[in-house]
């Protein structure tokens, strides 16, 4: 499924470019992929997070419902592994496990990962206009939101399974285009 995250041990070092206390914030990850062609436009790497509160029947990815699983590592060495292979990559997708169970982190990583041209693709079990209401009471749920290109949201739903939607299992799941949604308050969909 995916590569055990190989991570240095010893945390955040040798980022000297990057200078934000945001750097330093946890994360709990399952692991991560790389030269995907599935998980959104062109070639990705995929941060796969640990930990998500549904249990979707037929989960692709059961290993990362665990909220106490995976490993723990901080934003800037996370952001040291996902740009290693830069020139190479279209984007970087954050998949789960449940992303937006741990928003602001993930923002801060994205933020960083723009700078360096990088696009943002992020997989929720929530719904669009759910996490607009969410980000009412935390504002991390709005950073994350903000700093993404393209949202899949909704829960994985195996009577809904379809091979041949670009980037998503299920007809219930939409592509949104993020920046436009927000500008909008309303879900816009992302044009493959
Ligand atoms: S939301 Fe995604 S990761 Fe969570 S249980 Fe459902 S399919 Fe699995």
């Amino acid at each position: 499924m995916f590569a055990t995250l190989e991570v240095n041990s010893q945390g955040y070092k040798g980022a000297k470019d990057i200078c934000s206390a945001g750097a330093s914030l946890p994360v709990r990850v399952a692991g991560i992929s790389r030269e995907s062609v599935v998980d959104g436009p062109g070639i990705r790497t995929v941060l796969f997070t640990q930990g998500c509160p549904r249990s979707c029947p037929g989960c692709h990815n059961p290993d990362t419902q665990p909220l106490d699983g995976g490993v723990v590592r901080d934003v800037g060495t996370l952001f040291q592994k996902l740009i290693a292979d830069v020139e190479f990559v279209k984007g970087i997708t954050f998949s789960g496990g449940e992303p937006f169970i741990q928003a602001e982190p993930l923002a801060e990583l994205a933020r960083l990962l723009r700078q360096r041209g990088m696009d943002i693709v992020i997989y929720t079990g929530y719904l669009f206009e759910d996490l607009l209401e969410m980000s009412r009471m935390e504002q991390g749920i709005y950073s994350l939101l903000a700093a993404g290109d393209i949202l899949v949201d909704g829960p994985y739903i195996e009577t809904e399974r379809d091979l041949n939607l670009a980037f998503r299992g299920s007809r219930n799941q939409r592509l949104i285009d993020l920046p436009p949604s927000l500008q909008m308050g309303k879900a816009v969909e992302y044009e493959v």
